[in-house]
């Protein structure tokens, strides 16, 4: 499955470079190019699935082990301190991993930019919400 518009599908097929890392028959990883640290690693499957909830089980269960494994290299590598994993997905629609490399002092500490609930009965009801839709 490909997407002829997709950036990340035209890395896959080599049409544009990239700084690849690691490469099977069902994923690659490579060097985000605008990187939060030097190392910010993006894990990807060959296949074009816009979101993490439209990707099969099976293959997601390899990129997940994947990006356990590149995240110890990774620390190693950049000699981080610790290294983040997480999704976004705001700007690419071909499911996409980050793996960021950090530091106790890069100043990131407030990584998100966080909201407080107003009142324990706000956060109750919020919490309902959702447990309702499981
Ligand atoms: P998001 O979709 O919000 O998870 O962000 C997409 C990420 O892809 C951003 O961090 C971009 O810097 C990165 N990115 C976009 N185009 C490229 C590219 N051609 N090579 C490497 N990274 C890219
Ligand atoms: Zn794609």
């Amino acid at each position: 499955m490909t997407d002829p518009n997709c950036i990340f599908c035209k890395i896959v097929s080599k049409a544009i470079p990239a700084e690849i890392i690691y490469e099977d028959n069902d994923l690659i990883s490579f060097l985000d190019i605008n990187p939060v640290n030097h190392g910010h690693l993006l894990v990807i499957p060959k296949d074009h699935h816009p979101l993490l909830t439209e990707t099969p089980d099976e293959l997601l269960t390899k990129v997940f082990l994947r990006a356990k494994s590149l995240m110890k290299s990774l620390k190693e590598a950049t000699d981080s301190d610790f290294v983040v994993l997480t999704v976004v997905g705001t700007d690419v629609p071909h499911f996409h991993v980050h793996l960021i490399p950090r530091f106790y002092e890069d100043g990131l500490a407030g990584f998100w930019p966080a909201k407080k609930y107003e009142s324990e009965k706000q956060m109750k009801s919020v919490a309902e919400k959702i447990r309702k839709t499981i």
